[in-house]
């Protein structure tokens, strides 16, 4: 017969400094996939999961699939029901010969916190010591006591930009199996050491923490090693116990993945001053790049709609108002109620606007402008590459403003940037711009490859931003870097598996 495998998860990365909440319209919007549905998965992590367990012979039995786009923390009546919805169809389907959860790793969930950890115990619960559960996480997983001990084996993905969550559903699918075969037994360790930077320095094809996946990866080759994985955790989280590190994976020798994993969490350490995203106020990456010949994105990372930000936040605009900049620039706002205003009026029409900072309004006023309408359109848009190469996008009414040479987009509804579609949607040229305002930390690299000289992002208030710096956290507690430069003595956390 058949080793019957159980297969489900609530996948979703959380924000705490996004303003509002996930809830169960979220999951529905995005991929909800119940009981059979679940098997039909052909793609991600999930499809890599479900192929490889049949790949091995074994049965998945599907429980449910529920991913939401990154955004607040979950409520705590939607957590319920999914947690309830996924654990009724496990108990339902006992005895089974093992679980495979295919979560994200650094969801969290009003008052409760650790979604991961809370889940992953949950089902530990309900289907005994004896039968193993293994748990594949994003390499921005928040790897916390309860995940490591209650979960048989913890495997993350390996790339950030993410390409490679199919095979991380196999590689979790072959631990499971390889369990299920008593070919192996997982002892596993986390090294955590405090440190929570942005992700602009996570690139996995080069830099810090490509250096750190290369020296963690290279450990599999070693007798007795299973699996090691390493972690950058989503830094906007605000949960107690927080950092990064490395996760070994050893056959019964429990020693040796903790000696293993520490030596990771040391190196980690030390590698902190180069994981830091090197930020510079406004003011002075508009200086220094008025110095530069050719064009200079501004990166306003902390207003990335792709993070879960409105894309409300006029700072930008308002140091380059500030610091009187002649060459023509590009800039962007979401503001629906100005955009509507520019709407009731006529092209070539001047208007006073309150630009920004009411959609949240937490990370700064409105700035007043008196502005030129040049363009009014209806903010459709087609992306020219990314994960929605194709697909149309749309801003809603749209207004193209001119104050003095500062061009200025104003739109309605956020929507995630890739290039510079939605600047060329309202005959904004990027070309020859002198400052370009992008809102987001890695797509540009890709977008605007070739089309500028230097890209600086910024040190900005906003729900994304890119260093942590100034975050006032309310869970995590000090010492962590950057609040804190170095800590004497430091040793990393150690989280022990089961034994
Ligand atoms: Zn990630």
């Amino acid at each position: 017969m058949k080793p019957r495998i159980a297969v489900g998860a609530i996948f979703t990365e959380s924000n705490h400094l996004v303003g509002r909440m996930t809830d169960m319209e979220n999951f529905e919007r995005t991929e909800f996939r119940r009981g059979e549905e679940v098997l039909a998965a052909t793609d991600g992590v999930l499809g890599g999961s479900i192929a490889a367990l049949r790949g091995r012979g074994a049965e998945p039995v599907p429980l449910i699939y529920a991913s939401a786009v990154p955004g607040g923390p979950l409520t705590i009546e939607c957590y319920a029901a999914l947690k309830a919805d996924l654990l009724g169809r496990l108990q339902a389907a006992l005895p089974v010969e093992g679980v495979l959860m295919p979560q994200h790793g650094a969801a969290a969930v009003d008052e409760i916190g650790d979604l991961d950890g809370d889940l992953i115990a949950r089902v530990r619960e309900l289907v005994g010591n004896a039968v193993p559960v293994v748990v594949t996480l994003d390499c921005h997983a928040h790897v916390t006591e309860q995940m490591v001990g209650n979960a048989d084996a913890l495997l993350a993905w390996e790339t950030y930009p993410h390409r490679d969550s199919y095979s991380t559903g196999a590689r979790g699918a072959n631990m499971l199996m390889d369990i299920v075969e008593k070919r192996v037994r997982p002892t596993m360790a986390m090294a955590k050491a405090p440190v929570i930077v942005g992700g602009y320095m996570g690139s996995t094809d080069d830099g810090p923490f490509a250096e750190f996946m290369r020296k963690a990866k290279s450990l599999e080759q070693l007798d007795r090693v299973l699996s090691t994985s390493a972690f950058l955790v989503q830094p906007q989280l605000d949960l107690p116990d927080m950092g990064g590190g490395a996760l070994v994976i050893t056959d019964n020798d429990i020693d040796r993945a903790v000696e293993l994993a520490a030596a990771l969490g040391h190196y980690y350490w030390n590698l902190r001053s180069r994981l830091e995203t090197p930020v510079r106020v406004p003011a002075g990456a508009i200086a220094e790049g008025l110095q530069i010949d050719g064009t200079v994105l501004l990166l306003e990372t902390s207003d990335c709609v792709g993070g879960g930000a409105t894309g409300d936040s006029a700072a930008i605009i308002r140091a380059l108002l500030e610091a009187g900049v002649e060459d023509r620039s590009l800039a962007m706002v979401v503001d629906p109620e100005s955009a509507a205003a520019c709407h009731q009026r006529a092209e070539g029409e001047d208007i006073a606007l309150r630009l920004g900072h009411k959609l949240d309004p937490r990370w700064g006023e409105p700035l007043e402008v008196t502005a030129q309408i040049e363009q009014l359109t209806d903010g459709k848009f087609v992306y020219s590459g990314g994960i929605w190469e194709g697909i149309t996008g749309d801003m809603g009414a749209s207004a193209k403003l001119r104050i003095g040479n500062i061009e200025v987009l104003v739109m309605s509804k956020p929507t995630y940037d890739w290039a510079d579609e939605q600047y060329r949607s309202a005959g904004m040229n990027s070309e020859g711009a002198k400052f370009i305002v992008v809102k987001n930390p890695m797509n540009y690299r890709i977008g605007y490859d070739g089309k500028f000289r230097a890209a600086f992002p910024l040190d900005t208030p906003g729900p994304t931003v890119a260093s942590l710096r100034h975050v006032k956290f309310q869970r995590l507690a000090r010492p962590y870097f950057p609040a804190d430069q170095d800590i004497p003595g430091f040793t990393p956390r150690i989280l022990r598996g089961r034994a």
